[in-house]
């Protein structure tokens, strides 16, 4: 039998069909064994990819956004309603590993916005006020409370140095590093942080008295 052309195509065709019907399991799971083996160049990839073409993906997705502004809302909030879990926790990882960035978005943000931000907390502050004062007092009873108002009050001095550290170090003194008396007993005896005033770093918990002869 002589097959002609197209009979010869369908043919090849046909077969090659059959072979990439019969390997599609194979097929998944060699390109996901690639993907394990390869993350950091397919992201580097990727990542050249996406900025090669920055400028032209921005503009499609601004023309898409604006085409699409209800859908995307409606997607948006179902998606989410049905993997609240998993947007919240994802969001909380993003957060951990790009603190730097945020702080520094936050950062320019700021500055960029600073009269409309002063404006809202302005206003949200008039409409929250007896809330906010409950809160902050209830706050500022806590464990955390205390402990971010007193690292609020050295920096507000002058302290440059690791917080947490200096923290707990106040929080595990007891008696005056200088004279050894009992910081817990009496007002004459309250307890100060003593940092270097020209370089920040901290250097004792001291009673007051001894705090004062230091200067
Ligand atoms: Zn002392």
């Amino acid at each position: 039998m002589v097959l002609s052309e197209e009979e010869k195509k369908a043919r090849k065709k046909e077969s090659s069909r059959r072979y990439y019907e019969k390997n599609r399991e194979k097929r998944r799971e060699d390109g996901k064994i690639y993907r394990e083996n390869n993350k950091e160049k397919i992201r580097e990839t990727q990542r050249l990819y996406r900025e090669k073409n920055r400028e032209y993906r921005r503009e499609l997705d601004r023309i898409y956004r604006e085409d699409n502004r209800e859908q995307i809302r409606e997607d948006k909030r179902e998606y989410y309603q049905k993997n609240k879990e998993k947007v919240l926790e994802r969001n909380r990882l993003w957060r951990e590993n790009n603190k730097e960035q945020i702080r520094e978005q936050k950062k320019d943000y700021y500055k960029n916005n600073k009269d409309k931000i002063s404006e809202c907390q302005r206003k949200y502050y008039k409409n929250n006020k007896e809330q906010i004062i409950e809160y902050n007092k209830e706050y500022y009873k806590t464990d955390v409370g205390i402990k971010s108002s007193l690292i609020n009050k050295w920096k507000g001095r002058g302290l440059l140095d690791d917080f947490d550290k200096v923290y707990e170090r106040w929080e595990y003194t007891l008696f005056c590093d200088e004279c050894r008396c009992d910081l817990d007993q009496c007002t004459k005896s309250r307890k100060c942080m003593d940092h270097d005033h020209k370089t920040g770093l901290f250097r004792n918990i001291l009673c007051n008295s001894c705090n004062i002869k230091r200067g």
